[in-house]
């Protein structure tokens, strides 16, 4: 999505794409893409800057970083960008997406905010299971027992 920013008319411009996202490049060893990315981009050109946004969808599937459920996810970011128009006469908004799409991912993706995680004692996951193993607060040596059955 290649536009020279002469070409946007005074109202502005709407435009949209699906791409894969192996096409995207924005895969993340933790993070699986289950659905095209659609990406819809408004931009209007104000003097001398341009105000870009994105509305980017899609689906994404992951291990939470704490309990390792498998989990799936809308994956949906709305951004807002202003940039230089005399930088540039011609801007990739794919790229400008792109960078946008890794720039939002969350250090850790967890399958809900509260998510309880596994019992550093017997491993079970606290999500589903209560325990009563109630390990001690501020133990460093986590050791999980896991119930190989
Ligand atoms: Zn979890
Ligand atoms: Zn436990």
């Amino acid at each position: 999505m290649k536009i020279n920013i002469n070409e946007i008319p005074p109202q502005g411009l709407e435009l949209e794409e699906i791409e894969s996202a192996q096409a995207l490049d924005i895969e993340r060893s933790d993070i699986e893409f289950t659905k095209d990315v659609l990406i819809k981009v408004r931009i209007k050109r104000e003097y001398d800057s341009l105000r870009i946004h994105l509305d980017i969808e899609s689906e994404i599937s992951f291990s939470c970083a704490r309990c390792l459920e498998d989990e799936s996810k809308i994956f949906a970011q709305h951004i807002d960008i202003i940039k230089d128009a005399k930088e540039e006469r011609i801007i990739d908004l794919t790229q400008i997406a792109r960078e946008e799409i890794i720039f939002s991912y969350p250090d850790k993706l967890l399958c809900k905010e509260d998510c309880k995680g596994l019992c550093p004692q017997c491993g079970r996951n606290r999500n589903v299971h209560t325990c009563r193993c109630d390990a001690p607060l501020g133990s460093l040596g986590i050791h999980i027992d896991r119930l190989d059955n």
